[in-house]
């Protein structure tokens, strides 16, 4: 039975088995999908020796960094991004090879193109500098869609602080991205604090987040008139482009 499996810290919410689970039964595979739940980065090694029919996993906050250390390839955009959600594992003569994957790239780039498609949104604002910001840096850079970071610790070249997003900066920045984990369950009364009085109907308001399916940051975009988009495809699309990685 081929093993494929997600490792993360805080595992409990996870996305990822009951759609695995699913596609094996639709595919007729004899295959599993395991939460390996660790406090450690440092397990992983153990992990794989122990499941040497592993052939895949998927990498989960906090580790798509720290597990940069244990692989032995990086695919060319994960490497530009500096984070891996995808490791593809092949045994050779008993030892396991592993090549690391950002498919959050190909998750974010499949939902953001048609969403603004044929609309003139100027320029975005990602909210948040963490892995997942990178990736939609990247995706942006890509478009060439110009772009802010907005950060806590704003307030240098290519980062605004909050407290700098005033109309005119909102006004021309008609795609804005939550990449932050404010509004995720449980703590679904958090919400980046960004002049939502200022958002309007030429603006999209995109947040990563997929629980619950609209954080206080789309409502009050949706309230505005804002189009709205929530994490869910992009979720799923980032687990279709790890399969496809895996068949590969
Ligand atoms: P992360 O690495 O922990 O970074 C999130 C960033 O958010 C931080 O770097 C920080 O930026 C900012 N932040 C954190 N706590 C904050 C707070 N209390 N107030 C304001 N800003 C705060 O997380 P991530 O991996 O990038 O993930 C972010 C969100 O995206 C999560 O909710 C995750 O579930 C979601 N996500 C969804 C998908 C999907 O497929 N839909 C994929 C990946 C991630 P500053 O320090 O610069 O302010």
């Amino acid at each position: 039975m081929e093993l494929y499996g997600l490792i993360g810290k805080k595992l409990e919410h996870s996305f990822s088995p009951g759609y695995f689970t699913k596609k094996f039964r639709e595919l007729n595979l004899d295959a599993d999908y395991r939460l390996f739940e660790i406090d450690t980065i440092s397990k992983l090694p153990e992990i794989i020796q122990e499941n040497k029919n592993l052939r895949g996993l998927n990498v989960t906050i906090p580790y798509k960094k720290d597990v940069l250390q244990f692989l032995d390839k990086m695919d060319h955009n994960a490497k530009q991004v500096g984070s891996v959600n995808t490791i593809k594992i092949d045994w050779r003569n008993d030892i396991p090879y592993l090549t690391g994957y950002n498919t959050d790239i190909i998750g974010f780039e499949q939902t953001v193109v048609p969403l603004i498609k044929e609309r003139d949104i100027g320029h975005a604002l990602i909210l948040g500098t963490g892995g997942s910001a990178q990736a939609v840096a990247f995706v942006l850079n890509s478009l060439n869609i110009d772009f802010y970071f907005v950060s806590r610790n704003g307030n240098k070249p290519g980062i605004l602080a909050y407290n700098n997003l005033d109309q005119g900066i909102i006004s021309r920045h008609k795609l804005i991205i939550n990449a932050t984990p404010l509004g995720m369950f449980p703590n679904i009364e958090n919400v980046p604090d960004i002049p939502f009085n200022s958002i309007g109907i030429n603006h999209i308001l995109y947040d990563l987040i997929y629980n619950p399916a609209e954080t206080r940051f789309l409502k009050k975009g949706r309230q505005n008139g804002a189009r709205i988009l929530n994490g869910q495809k992009m979720l799923e699309l980032q687990a279709d482009a790890s399969w496809k990685i895996w068949q590969e």
